[in-house]
């Protein structure tokens, strides 16, 4: 079975409708790591066309926000205006549905979660020593997560929990190497890496094949949503640099 791997969406529906179609017809199911909704223009768009497709998808912590679960005042004054518009927006069946979703799944030999095993909602791992201190928090050899909006794999190198980073080479599959891995497909609809493309990744579920991919989508066209909507012009300004 062939998986197309997707995280953070963010209510980009644009992005998420480009990345379908460039994937189109080479996966059978699909991994959502979470973050469908939040900053972006089309949350109700973006939860229904995921509801069409085979697959499971994970809770994310800008899901939670607009379930009214986290306390925003966390969140930065544009993430929270954001949230707010979300909460308005989304229908009440869009809600249930959000409301369902799992913060961890295993599945054969891969976990999956939105942020880091340890703690599925919140933490961030942005570098290899805090992948290494999550290698404890599950068991099966390869862990999938979301949330940094940065494509990765970190690979644990030793039982003493030594941990490097290897930056995502796109579109060349590589073979899943029975090393204990953490791996970020990216976000489709707002990348934090410098590149504005939309990620995602393919992965063989049996073989163990897994392969990062990026792709151009029309960011102007979510802009020119976004200032309809009246949402923060800094959240729409960031799609074009990717950061
Ligand atoms: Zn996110």
């Amino acid at each position: 079975m062939r998986i197309l791997i997707i995280s953070d969406i963010h209510a980009n529906y644009v992005a998420f409708d480009t990345v379908l179609e460039h994937a189109k017809g080479q996966w059978d199911y699909v991994w959502c790591l979470g973050d469908v909704v939040g900053y972006g223009p089309a949350p109700n768009e973006c939860v229904e066309r995921l509801q069409q497709l085979p697959h499971l998808c994970l809770a994310g912590n800008h899901d939670w926000a607009a379930l009214d679960r986290l306390d925003i005042r966390t969140f930065n004054p544009d993430a929270r205006r954001a949230v707010e518009w979300t909460r308005e927006t989304l229908t009440e069946a869009n809600t249930r549905w959000l409301e369902a979703l799992p913060t961890t799944f295993v599945i054969g030999q891969y976990t999956l979660v939105h942020a880091s095993p340890r703690e599925p909602i919140w933490e961030y791992i942005l570098e290899p020593l805090v992948a290494a201190l999550n290698f404890p928090h599950f068991e099966t050899p390869y862990c999938f997560v979301g949330h940094t909006h940065q494509p990765v794999i970190y690979q644990m190198l030793s039982e003493t929990g030594e941990t490097e980073a290897h930056r995502p080479v796109y579109d060349e599959p590589i073979l899943l190497n029975g090393h204990r891995l953490i791996v970020n497909p990216g976000s489709v609809g707002q990348p934090r890496d410098t590149d504005p493309r939309a990620a995602y990744a393919i992965l063989d579920f049996e073989k163990g094949i897994f392969e990062h991919r990026r792709i151009e989508y029309n960011i102007a066209e979510t802009q020119r949503q976004m200032r309809n909507a009246g949402l923060p012009e800094r959240l729409i300004a960031r799609l074009e640099h990717g950061w």
